[in-house]
């Protein structure tokens, strides 16, 4: 399985930030067993699009409409025609500043796969419910009320990533432990087979949560990562390429 590696700027990003992504675009020339990608802001995924000829471009949400009366929101369709060729779906910060359940993540998957996108959904859990020994039950939830249905199930390996991203190791440099993000993994994986049989297997598993250039390679070469979604280490090349690196070790 190739490993995927995505940088989600948040809402961070202004035109300037346009040399960093052909930096990193340059960079994964020179790494081609790598899929590499970014989620700028909305603002930039034209002009990222333009910018870079290697990596995807993706969005970082969008509405589970695909148009209409929705003031200040953005459809996925609205992505594709900037040039997005995936969405970030139910980030934990979208889970908790918007009130996003797995229902919503699921109708805005499936709006997303109909316009043509494809998807990197987000699961995780928070610090009590791991200790309280319950982040194997939420998280596998969580993957089982937000995944779409799919048109083609045996295309899953292609339309759609899981990120396991631990909402305690998002931004705070706490990263979980490679034995932890296994065990995660292999459970994950578990719910992708029932619910969509052998082609579950082909959908790559990503792990998320403060992952910078000390800790990649040991968490790259986990039994069941299929890649990293990034977020702070994703701003500056000096952060990014030795990720992008690491994975390219692991092909
Ligand atoms: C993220 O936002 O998906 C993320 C993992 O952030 P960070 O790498 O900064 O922890």
């Amino acid at each position: 399985m190739r490993p995927y590696i995505v940088g989600n700027w948040k809402m961070n990003g202004v035109k300037a930030m346009l040399a960093e992504a052909r930096a990193i675009d340059r960079a994964a020339g020179r790494n081609p067993g790598v899929d590499v990608a970014l989620a700028p802001p909305a603002t930039l995924i034209g002009p990222l699009r333009d910018a870079v000829t290697m990596i995807g471009v993706g969005g970082q949400d969008c509405h589970t409409a695909e148009k209409g009366a929705h003031t200040g929101d953005m459809s996925a369709v609205m992505l594709a025609d900037a040039g997005a060729d995936f969405v970030i779906l139910g980030h934990s910060e979208r889970r908790r500043d918007h009130g996003e359940t797995d229902a919503v993540v699921k109708a805005k998957a499936e709006t997303a796969l109909a316009a043509g996108l494809t998807l990197i959904v987000c699961v995780g859990e928070t610090l009590a419910e791991r200790d309280a020994g319950q982040a194997e039950a939420i998280v596998g939830a969580q993957v089982d009320g937000s995944l779409p249905v799919l048109a083609d199930p045996a295309s899953a390996g292609l339309r759609l990533a899981i990120a396991y991203e631990p909402v305690w190791a998002i931004g705070t440099g706490r990263v979980a432990a490679v034995e932890d993000v296994v065990v995660m993994h292999a459970a994950i994986r578990e719910r992708l087979m029932a619910a969509l049989g052998e082609a579950g297997a082909a959908v790559r598993i990503l792990y998320g949560g403060s992952v910078n250039a000390e800790n990649a390679a040991a968490l790259l070469a986990a039994e069941g990562v299929g890649g990293a979604l990034v977020g702070g280490a994703s701003l500056t090349t000096e952060a990014f390429l030795p990720i992008i690196a690491a994975a390219s070790h692991e092909d």
